[in-house]
């Protein structure tokens, strides 16, 4: 059994100006240690999956259908108490700006004890030696714990979040653009930090719209466009072998330091979500558009071990 299903998950924003479906009928699933990257331009509901998971969809948005079922659980039936403590402790989160989980007036080490006094029920005294330890753990100096989150880099920042979280061990860890701020360097290690999370067992949900991260360190990467599901399969063969245009656009603008392969941008932009196109919701800026895209959605199609949504693979005998 997977360790979470995900199942025709719908989020709706009731903003000013009409309804946006953010999330629209999205369904995966996420084995025990396995690492799932979710791609996408800026706009095609990444962030909104990942507060849906734990539960923390800011209003004006709303869960408006579908599962979240982790470890047995159907996450959008549980009471505020259960959620509480399935939060850090069985799942965790990493958000790019570390600032809004840390509290800014208070040391670090009072606020990592706190995590493991609220958790595992310890006394402040054994709370403050795991502290220490989470911190050294993913090497950051002592100093750090009787520091403020200002006075420390914005890696070392994301790093304290990173202890936060592993120390509880946790069976699933979501990282929302973890990295976006920080330089190439520091960026490696905290992927590396995630990946020994992994090898220890904890299931990664990374979200980015850095394609080269995801192909990187992810065992599977799914690609949404405008709220729904594009493509979802393993890292290698959507890399070498992508089935939908979009991902294909998404490959071909990343640059390959390897090859000296033309970069091409995708033309357009993706949609207003409060008027999104009817049909297939790339067909505007699809170069293999035919002229069923544009009248109906299409179909998702299970290809070997892919995912595809595109009316292309369709006709070449995908099965619904
Ligand atoms: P980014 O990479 O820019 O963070 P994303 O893929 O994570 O983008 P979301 O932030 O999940 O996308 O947004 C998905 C859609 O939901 C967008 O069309 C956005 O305009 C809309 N949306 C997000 N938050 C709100 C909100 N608070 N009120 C109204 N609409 C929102
Ligand atoms: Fe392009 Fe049509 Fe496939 Fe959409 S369904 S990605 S428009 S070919």
């Amino acid at each position: 059994m997977p360790l979470m299903s995900v199942e025709n998950l719908e989020i709706t924003y009731m903003a000013l100006g009409g309804r946006i479906k953010a999330v629209d009928g999205i369904s995966f699933s996420l084995e025990q240690g396995e690492w799932m990257t979710v791609v996408g331009e800026s706009g095609s509901g990444k962030s909104t999956l990942a507060y849906a998971i734990m539960r923390l969809v800011p209003p004006p948005g709303k869960i408006t259908g579908g599962k979240i079922v982790f470890d047995g659980m159907n996450l959008l039936e549980l009471d505020k108490e259960k959620l509480r403590k399935i939060r850090g402790k069985e799942i965790a989160m990493v958000f790019q700006d570390p600032m809004t989980s840390l509290d800014p007036l208070r040391r670090v080490g009072d606020q990592a004890a706190e995590l493991f006094v609220e958790h595992e029920g310890l006394d402040m005294e054994e709370a403050k030696k795991r502290a220490e330890e989470a911190m050294r753990s993913v090497r950051l100096p002592q100093h750090v714990l009787n520091s403020y989150p200002h006075q420390l880099s914005g890696g070392q920042r994301q790093r304290v979040m990173i202890a936060m979280a592993m120390s509880l061990r946790p069976k699933l860890l979501i990282a929302d653009e973890p990295t976006t701020a920080l330089d190439v360097l520091v960026q490696e290690g905290i992927m590396e930090l995630l990946n020994s999370m992994k090898e220890e067992g904890t299931s990664i949900l990374l979200i980015t719209h850095d394609l080269s991260l995801a192909a990187n360190w992810s065992d599977r990467i799914m690609v949404m466009y405008a709220g729904r599901l594009a493509e979802l399969g393993n890292t290698e063969d959507l890399v070498e072998r992508p089935l939908h245009p979009y991902t294909k656009g998404l490959l071909d603008s990343v640059p390959d330091l390897w090859s000296d392969k033309e970069v091409k941008p995708i033309e357009g932009n993706p949609p207003d979500m409060r008027y999104p196109p009817p049909g297939c919701r790339f067909h505007p800026r699809c170069p293999m558009a035919m002229e069923i895209c544009s009248k109906k959605e299409p179909p998702i199609l299970s290809i070997d071990k892919r995912i595809v949504s595109c009316w292309l693979m369709a006709k070449e005998g995908g099965k619904a």
